[in-house]
This record gives structure tokens, sequence and C-alpha cells, in this order.
């Protein structure tokens, strides 16, 4: 498992914002973890989503701690969308900001907004929806976080900007940084800058790394896989399937 300690505190903290709570800890989550892939004889790729559910039969919407359980499923990871590299839009919607749906949580509610983009995205042609804020600058994908290259040099959007408080992106920051000696800024991008990018990807959980190959119908550098894309995807791979010792403190064995 690929941080799981980090991902159960984010599930942790998310159930905090929301009034919401782990019933039994963060111990239980991990076990119960484990078993679920255990007991599924599961020895390939797969994705696992522990959920917090406000079990409540009120007929008012409320938020109560004691209301809440927790429910875990898992299913194959495979490519997130089956292409090399994919062509993207700026959606129409606008990503919900924090202070209305906190989109720094993982709130299910919020991922109304996600399909709605996606489905617009699908709609017009493309495979991925990428939101902009309230304010117009670039937020996140539909369920993914947003890297840039421009001259060699890692860009990503911050947090404040209304997207995940991400461990895919954060653990790429790393990698970028620490393992293959990028240089890495996080600032505000605006939309016309994504246009101009000499790669661009999207990254996740699910989504893993994905290279974009357009945005807007504006083709990046030469239509490929650009070469920071395609190495910091090749590292990430190595690091998820237990191939780079030095990182080998962010896996948790399934199968002792
Ligand atoms: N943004 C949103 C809205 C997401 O749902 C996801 C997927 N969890 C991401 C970004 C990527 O975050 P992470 O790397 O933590 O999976």
């Amino acid at each position: 498992m690929f941080r799981l300690d980090d991902h159960v505190r984010r599930l942790e903290r998310s159930a905090k914002v929301l009034c919401l709570r782990l019933t039994e800890g963060r111990d239980a989550v991990y076990s119960a973890v484990l078993e679920l892939l255990r007991r599924n004889e599961i020895r390939h790729d797969i994705y696992v989503r522990p959920m917090v559910i406000s079990g409540s039969n009120l007929l008012a919407p409320v938020l109560r701690e004691e209301d809440s359980s927790t429910i875990i499923w898992c299913m194959p990871l495979k490519r997130y969308i089956d292409k090399d590299a994919i062509d993207v839009c700026v959606s129409s919607w606008r990503r919900t900001p924090d202070n209305a749906i906190p989109s720094r949580t993982k709130p299910t509610g919020g991922y109304l907004n996600s399909a709605l983009a996606r489905r617009e995205a699908y709609d017009n042609g493309y495979d991925e929806a990428i939101f902009l804020t309230e304010g117009g600058m670039v937020s996140e994908g539909s369920a993914e976080h947003i890297f840039l290259v421009r001259d060699g040099t890692l860009i990503s959007p911050p947090s404040t900007e209304d997207n995940l408080d991400g461990i895919t992106r954060r653990s790429l920051i790393t990698m970028a940084t620490e393992d293959l000696g990028y240089a890495f800024v996080e600032r505000p991008i605006g939309r016309t800058e994504l246009y101009v990018a000499d790669e661009m990807f999207l990254c996740g959980t699910g989504a893993q790394v994905t290279p974009v190959r357009s945005v807007d119908k504006r083709v990046l550098g030469d239509g490929g896989i650009g070469p920071i894309t395609e190495r910091m995807s090749a590292h990430f791979q190595d690091v998820v399937h237990g191939r780079v010792e030095a990182r080998m403190d962010w896996l948790t064995p399934v199968w002792v």
C-alpha cells in the first residue's frame, strides 16, 4: 500500500472538517484495509477507497460525529484514462470554493462538481476537464492535480486554489526535487499558461501520472510525452512498486 498512513490521516482530517470521525480510530482502518486485500487475495495493482459515511435518518441535513460509520471498497487499478496522453479542456464549471464545499478535503458531495465537469468534457470530445477557481486561476482536474513544465522547471498551483490536499502531488514534489534533481515552484497558474507549457501531466491515486497532450486544442510541446513527464512517471511507478530502496518507507506490505 502506497502511503497508507498519510491516506488514513487525511481521511481523519477530512472527517474532522465535516464533523464526522473514524469510529474506531486509524489503526482499525489500517487493519481493515490490509484484511480486505488479504481476504480477497489481491496480488495486483488495486485502488482502495475507505469512506466515512454520515448515516443520519433525520429530515434536516445534519453532520454529527455519532452518525459516522466507515466502509472500505477496492477495485483493480488500470490506466485511469486508457490513452498514452490525454486531451483536456478548461471546464465552464468552476471548482467549488473551499468555503462552500471544502475542496481541500474529499467530501463525497463535492464530486458532483467533478462529475459535471467530466461529463461536459466527454460531451465535447475531451478526455478530462481542468477546473479554474471562482477567481479564474488554475485549480485542478476533476480528480487529479496538475503539474506543468516550463523551461525545465516543474510548476503546480498551491492548495489555496481550492484543490485537494493531495498525496500523489506531495509525493511527486519530493521525488522531483530529492530523487531526480528537478527544480519545482508552487505558484498560481493562469489559464493561458496551460496553453504554452512545454509539458503537462495530471496526477492522483487513480490517475497516477497521466500525460496531457493538449489543452483546449492547443497541442503542448511536440505533442508527445515530454521527457520530464516520462521520467516522473517511470520513477513514480518504480517507487509505488517497491523498486526504489530509499522510498520503501512509503510502502506498507500486504503480503509478508
Ligand atoms: N483532486 C481531487 C478532487 C481528487 O479527487 C483527487 C483524487 N484523490 C486528487 C486531486 C488527487 O489526490 P491524491 O493524489 O491524494 O489521490
